[in-house]
């Protein structure tokens, strides 16, 4: 079992179409998934097919202690893997628990009573180094960080590195960083290529092999309430993701093997 929370507190670099495209990807090779929405925007909520409008229950509920976690998870029908959904209610957990005992670490204990159930479960967070997100880094195994390979890119990663040292240091002595992943990928830009290059040079194999280019499909896809695999899994996209799943099985059955002799 694996808890990756993927996670950028720089907007908008494909985190959320990661967590959706991942699990079903996942879920497409046998894995059992449960896909955990932690951001008030409730993108991976709609984007797996779920209204998150008329949702009675959501993962907002759990973080204040109201439900249990399986009390809140829906199936992605079409995606094939759990989704414990957000919606805007979630931004008043941040406030509500400012006072709270434990608030680190609500999550953690939510998950640890249903974990075994799955053989992944992915954390999106907001693009904010916030205590939903502190939440989701305390709970995890390991961190996911999606990033384009832009000038700035570099600069952001070193407050989220720090902030990862910090949740070590306090709240999860084991919390590994599991991978880089460059997304909307321009094999064109100049640019990206050299961003890419020094990514690679800096954190070597910590940088996913697989690379998500950029692709239509898989913007067109979440206004569906369709992972890409499902909406047309043809696309470089879906290819893309795929491969992901597949590296990060492999990558996992590897440890497992080292673990055990
Ligand atoms: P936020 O920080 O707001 O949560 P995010 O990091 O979750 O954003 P996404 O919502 O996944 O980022 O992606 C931002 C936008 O870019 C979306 O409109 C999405 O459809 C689009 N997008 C993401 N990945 C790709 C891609 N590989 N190719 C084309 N468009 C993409
Ligand atoms: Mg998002």
């Amino acid at each position: 079992m694996k808890i990756l929370a993927i996670t950028n507190q720089k907007g908008g670099v494909g985190k959320t179409t990661t967590c959706v495209n991942l699990a079903a990807s996942l879920a497409a090779n046998y894995q059992k998934v449960l896909l955990i929405d932690l951001d008030p925007q409730g993108n991976a909520s709609t984007g797996s097919g779920i209204d998150k409008a008329h949702l009675k229950h959501s993962i907002y509920h759990v973080l204040i202690g109201e439900k249990t976690l399986s009390e809140v998870i829906v199936p992605s029908e079409k995606g094939g893997y759990h989704v414990a959904p957000a919606n805007r209610e979630l931004a008043g957990a941040e406030v509500e628990l400012v006072n709270e005992l434990a608030r680190e670490t609500r999550l953690k204990k939510a998950l640890s009573k249903l974990e075994q159930l799955y053989d992944y479960i992915l954390l999106d967070c907001p693009p904010a180094l916030n205590l939903v997100t502190v939440n989701a880094l305390t709970a995890a195994t390991s961190v996911m960080i999606p990033m384009q390979c832009e000038y700035y890119a570099l600069e952001g990663l070193s407050d989220l590195v720090n902030t990862i040292k910090k949740v070590r240091a306090n709240l999860n002595a084991t919390l590994e960083i599991e991978g880089l992943l460059r997304t909307m990928f321009d094999t064109r830009n100049m640019l990206a290529q050299q961003v890419s290059a020094q990514l690679v040079s800096h954190f070597g194999d910590k940088v996913y092999n697989t690379v998500i280019p950029r692709n239509i499909r898989l913007a067109e896809a979440p206004s569906y309430g369709l992972p890409v695999l499902i909406y047309d899994k043809t696309s470089k996209g879906a290819t893309a993701y795929l491969d992901l799943a597949k590296e990060i099985i492999h990558k996992n059955q590897q440890v497992k093997g080292a673990a055990h002799g």
